[in-house]
C-alpha cells in the first residue's frame, strides 16, 4: 500500500533535533508544506525572503517572534530545497543558542509563525515516503542514536548505509524470481510441470532458503547489540564480588573490604564486554543475615539472579570454608552461569566439588591474572563474536518476518518436492514470502507498521 506524500503535508512541521540542556547551539528544524513562508514571518521586514535566496544556502538572521515583533535569537538559517534535504521536502534548520528555554522560545516562535509539532520520528517518516531511505535505514537510524557502545553505532551505521536493505532485497528478487517461474509455467504448460523445471528450480530455492536461515542466525547478535545484556556478581561475602567488579571496570567503584557484608546493596555500571552494552552489576554477598538491610539486599541480589543473562559466581578459591557452595550452586540456572575461583595469586584450599557442566575460570582480581581468560569465558557463554562490526545484524521485527520467509520456500520447496501438481499453491506460498521480505524493507507497508516502527523514535528525528 502506498499513500501519496505530497497530499499528507500542508502544515510545515517542526522539532527542537538537539538533546535538552545547555549547550553551544540549538537546532530546529521545519519541514515540508509551506516552509519559506513560514520561516519568512520570523526574519525582520528588509530582510530578503527565502524564495529569492540562491537554492541550498544559509544566512546568519536575526530571528523575531511574527506577533510581537520581538527579537529573539541570533541564529544561522540553513536552507534546503526537495528533494535535496533529510525528508526530501523542503527543509529549514535554524541554529540557534542552545539552552532548555532560549530552545523552547524559538520553537514557540515557529509554531506560531505557522508550523505545527511534529511526531516523534515524523522526518524520517517522510524520508521514507519520500524515498530516500527505505524502513531498515530508518531502523537504523533509530539504532544509532540509541547506541551505547562503538560497536553497536558501527552495526547501525552498516545498517543505515543500505547493507541490510540490499541482502534483503537481493533475497526479495530471488523468491519473487521463483515466483514468478512458477507462474509461467502454470500460465504457459497448463499446470503440467516438467520434471527438469522441478530440477532447476529447487536448488535454487533450497539456496534461498539457507540465505535466510544464515541471516536468521545473526539475530542473537543484533539483540544484544540493542539490548545489552545483564551481568551479575555474585557470591559469599568476601570472595571478592567487589573487587571483580572494579577489575572488569579497571577503577575502583565498589568498596572493597575484608569484613564480610561490606555490599549490602547491588551496585550497576555500564560495561562493554568486546562493544555489547551490558549492565554489571555487583551484589550482597549470599548468606543467611539476621540485618535487615544487608537481608533485604540478598533478596535482591536473588532477583537479579533470575533476570540476569549471564551470572558470575564467585569463589574464594583459598578458602576452606566450602558448606555454602553447593546450596549457593542451586539458585543458578547453568545455562547462564560462569563460576569464578577467584584469589589465584594465594595458595588453594582444598577444592569444593565442582560442577561439570559450567565453565570455570581461576582469576586473581587483586593482580588480573586470568581476567582475559574469563572475559573470554563471558563472551562464549553470551554467543558474543568479535568480528561484528562489518556485517548488518537484525532486528526482533526483521527476525520474525525473515522466519515466515523462510517457512514459506520450506513450504513451497516441500510441495514441489512431493507433488508437482501442487504448483498453484507453492508459488502462493512463495507470494507470502516475498510480502515478508518487502515489509522489512518496506516495499509493502501498512500505516500500522509504520506507526510501530516511528513511534519507537524521539521527536525531532
Ligand atoms: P566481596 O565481599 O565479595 O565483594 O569481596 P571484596 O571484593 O570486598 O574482597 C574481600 C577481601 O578479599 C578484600 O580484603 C580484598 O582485598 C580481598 N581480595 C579480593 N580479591 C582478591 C584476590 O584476587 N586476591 C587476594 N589475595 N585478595 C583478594
Amino acid at each position: 500500500m502506498t499513500t501519496d506524500p505530497s497530499e499528507l503535508y500542508e502544515q510545515p512541521i517542526a522539532a527542537i533535533a538537539t538533546p535538552p540542556g545547555a549547550g553551544g547551539i540549538c537546532v530546529v528544524r521545519i519541514s515540508g508544506g509551506n516552509v519559506f513562508q513560514c520561516v519568512n514571518r520570523l526574519l525582520g521586514g528588509d530582510v530578503q525572503p527565502i524564495e529569492f535566496r540562491s537554492r541550498n544556502t544559509f544566512f546568519h538572521t536575526t530571528i523575531h517572534d511574527c506577533e510581537t515583533g520581538e527579537s529573539l535569537d541570533d541564529a544561522l538559517v540553513l536552507i534546503f530545497h526537495a528533494p535535496h534535504s533529510y525528508t526530501g521536502e523542503n527543509t529549514v534548520e535554524i541554529q540557534g543558542h542552545g539552552g532548555v528555554i532560549q530552545a523552547q522560545r524559538l520553537l514557540n516562535a515557529i509554531l506560531k509563525a505557522g508550523a505545527r509539532m511534529a511526531e516523534p520520528g515524523e522526518f524520517t517518516r517522510r524520508a521514507f515516503l519520500n524515498g530516500n531511505l527505505d524502513l531498515t535505514q530508518a531502523e537504523a537510524v533509530c539504532d544509532l542514536i540509541q547506541a551505547q557502545t562503538e560497536r553497536a553505532a558501527a552495526a547501525a551505521r552498516v545498517q543505515l548505509d543500505g547493507a541490510l536493505g540490499s541482502e534483503i532485497h537481493n533475497l526479495y528478487d530471488q523468491i519473487v524470481g521463483l515466483s514468478a517461474d512458477l507462474e509461467h509455467v502454470l500460465d504457459f504448460d497448463e499446470g503440467e510441470i516438467a520434471d527438469n523445471f522441478v530440477h532447476k528450480t529447487v536448488p535454487s530455492m533450497e539456496q534461498l532458503k539457507l540465505s535466510l536461515e544464515a541471516m536468521i542466525s545473526t539475530w542473537r547478535e543484533g539483540e544484544l547489540l540493542r539490548q545489552g545484556v545483564l551481568i551479575v556478581l555474585s557470591g559469599a561475602p568476601n570472595a571478592g564480588k567487589s573487587s571483580l567488579l572494579n577489575a572488569l571496570l579497571r577503577r575502583d567503584r565498589a568498596i572493597v573490604h575484608n569484613l564480610p557484608g561490606t555490599t549490602r546493596d547491588v551496585i550497576e555500571e555500564s560495561y562493554s564486554l568486546s562493544g555489547i552494552p551490558a549492565r554489571l552489576v555487583d551484589t550482597a554477598g549470599l548468606r543467611d543475615s539476621e540485618d535487615e538491610v544487608e537481608h533485604q539486599g540478598i533478596q535482591r541480589a536473588h532477583a537479579l539472579i533470575e533476570q540476569a543473562d549471564l551470572n558470575l559466581l564467585v569463589v574464594d578459591q583459598h578458602d576452606s570454608e566450602h558448606e555454602q557452595f553447593d546450596s549457593l550452586l542451586h539458585f543458578f540456572n547453568p545455562d547462564t552461569l560462569v563460576l569464578v575461583l577467584n584469589k589465584s595469586d594465594l595458595p588453594a584450599s582444598r577444592q569444593p566439588p565442582l560442577p561439570c557442566d559450567v565453565p570455570i575460570v581461576a582469576v586473581s582480581a587483586l593482580t588480573g591474572e586470568g581476567l582475559d581468560e574469563l572475559k573470554a569465558a563471558m563472551k562464549a557463554k553470551l554467543g558474543i563474536t568479535d568480528n561484528a562490526q562489518s556485517h548488518s545484524v537484525i532486528s526482533q521485527r526483521h527476525l520474525e518476518e525473515l522466519r515466515t520467509a523462510a517457512r514459506a520456500v520450506e513450504e513451497s520447496l516441500q510441495l514441489l518436492t512431493d507433488d508437482t501438481a501442487a504448483i498453484v499453491i507453492a508459488a502462493g506460498y512463495l507470494r507470502e514470502g516475498s510480502e515478508a521480505l518487502g515489509r522489512i524493507t518496506g516495499r509493502v507497508y501498512s500505516e500500522d507498521l509504520l506507526n510501530h516502527i516511528f513511534s519507537k523514535f524521539c521527536v525531532g528525528k
